[in-house]
């Protein structure tokens, strides 16, 4: 271990001579020299990542647990972890960074351009943990709230120039051997113009947005995969039992998951949580004897975010911080065995938590809401009465104040005039974002942006070398650590 340090050490300072050459900025090279090197190696990784799950995001979660179990000592258990960091996340050609970027980041070691999947400028694939994992002979998952071909999930077991290219995305995983890969995305694995008579598992279509006849759920079934999707999937998911040496596949929906708050509220259908898609792959990974790395992300946070979601954003932090308790559990069992890390990958919409001069946050406001924002979007279709009535029982907005009216009317106006405003580049619906503006200054909060913002990200550690995860990092920093940490090589 010592000598691999002077080595880092030397290869540091070449490095740093070189960077100074040549006109990368954001090229800095960090410390990887760890804090106890006496420890012994994890057997059990768990990588989670929150997906936009910035300080606020986190913050606000716990205060809002709180407000509705009345607890007021009630803490997120990833908010318990004994070590924690703070990180940035500029990627390469910009300070603010997209989840491939970032994800990228936290896979290799490296930093690229946003849009880039484990690739460097040059084109070259940059090696990721699960990868070295593999290598290694460890049991590896991969699993997500969104399509599992999504940036975050794909920089772990894919490398593409660009994160649109899903379908290529979910042709690479194919050779990436995971052993554990469930969540969205169905759409890209299935052969142009499939139709099956089975909805997904939220009820949704299955679709195929591919531009080729290639079956790749077919394939991973000649790979040996135990392969299951859609609404049947779901089923299946809660009675498989899986055995040592295994190999999962299962996708539920064609594109992402549902919203939690979506899926709480919805009778019809009861897509697995989260939590439970990561026991299940604690069930199955934990039986290699050459331990495993797991990667779970909460994808769903940052798309709340986006549209200004104070209670969807909150209710997928919950349910993200549910998965962690997973791991938390399997981590008291076997605590000298075990490292779990949780870091977010950028923070998404400048959440801000106090806008008024009164000094509170009034977080039971938001206990009223029962539908994501997204969902709702559309939902103002000319009949003003009807969308007064309806974000009354969709999200508790009665009693309105003259000055919430003309919020929300004007909102009505935009959509009757076909009108977005300038900062609405993804055109998100301007009735439900007056809604949900008057929503979050109810309850005491405030967003500065429709996109992701340059702020730092808090991570949180616990087990074997957690301890070398502290201070003030980069993104690129925490899977070098992790990487020496458990004798994983990057690149
Ligand atoms: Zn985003």
């Amino acid at each position: 271990m010592k000598k691999r340090i002077i080595g880092i050490a030397l290869m540091t300072m070449m490095i740093l001579s070189l960077s100074l050459q040549s006109n990368d900025i954001f090229k800095t090279v960090n410390r990887t020299v760890l804090a106890n090197t006496s420890v012994k190696t994890p057997k059990y990784i768990f990588y989670f990542i929150g997906d936009g799950m910035g300080t606020s995001q986190r913050q606000i979660s716990e205060y809002y647990l709180q407000e509705i179990s009345g607890d007021k000592d009630r803490k997120l258990v990833m908010n318990t972890f004994p070590h924690s960091a703070i990180n940035t996340t500029h990627s390469l050609n910009t300070l603010i960074t997209d989840s491939a970027a970032a994800g990228t980041a936290l896979a290799t070691g490296h930093k690229t351009n946003n849009g880039v999947i484990s690739k460097d400028t040059e084109g070259n694939n940059l090696k990721t943990l699960i990868e070295s994992a593999e290598e290694k002979g460890m049991a590896t998952g991969l699993v997500s709230t969104t399509r599992i071909t999504h940036a975050t999930p794909a920089v772990f077991a894919s490398h593409n120039e660009s994160r649109g290219n899903e379908n290529d995305i979910a042709v690479d995983y194919l050779d990436s051997g995971v052993d554990y890969i469930v969540g969205g995305g169905l759409r890209h694995f299935l052969p142009m113009d499939f139709t099956d008579n089975q909805t997904d598992a939220f009820g949704g279509k299955i679709y195929s947005k591919r531009k080729d006849d290639k079956n790749v759920l077919a394939e991973f079934r000649n790979q040996g995969y135990k392969v299951r999707y859609g609404l049947k999937g779901v089923e299946e998911f809660r009675n498989d039992v899986l055995e040592k040496g295994d190999k999962y596949l299962n996708l539920f929906t064609a594109s992402h998951l549902p919203y939690t708050i979506d899926d709480d509220n919805n009778d019809k259908y009861d897509v697995p949580t989260l939590a439970e898609i990561t026991s299940k792959g604690i069930d199955l990974l934990s039986k290699d004897d050459d331990g495993f790395f797991f990667m779970i992300e909460g994808g769903r946070i940052d798309h709340a975010c986006h549209p200004n979601d104070p209670s969807g954003t909150i209710m997928d932090t919950l349910a993200f911080d549910k998965a962690v308790e997973e791991a938390y559990e399997f981590y008291k069992k076997h605590p000298q065995d075990t490292l779990i890390i949780v870091v977010g990958d950028h923070e998404t919409g400048g959440l801000g938590m106090g806008v008024n001069t009164d000094y509170f946050l009034n977080l039971q406001e938001l206990e009223k809401a029962t539908m994501s924002i997204e969902e709702f979007q559309g939902s103002y279709t000319g009949d003003r009465r009807e969308y007064y009535k309806m974000i009354g029982e969709k999200f508790g907005l009665t009693d309105l104040s003259d000055e919430e009216k003309a919020i929300i009317d004007k909102g009505m106006d935009m959509v009757d005039k076909g009108i977005i405003d300038s900062g609405n580049a993804y055109k998100y619906d301007e009735a439900a974002m007056a809604v949900t503006h008057v929503l979050s200054e109810r309850a005491g909060i405030y967003w500065t942006s429709y996109a992701h913002t340059a702020t730092q990200i808090p991570m949180s550690a616990i087990g074997v070398g957690a301890e070398n995860y502290n201070g003030f990092m980069d993104n690129t920093t925490i899977a070098e650590i992790t990487a020496e940490i458990a004798g994983l090589k990057l690149n």
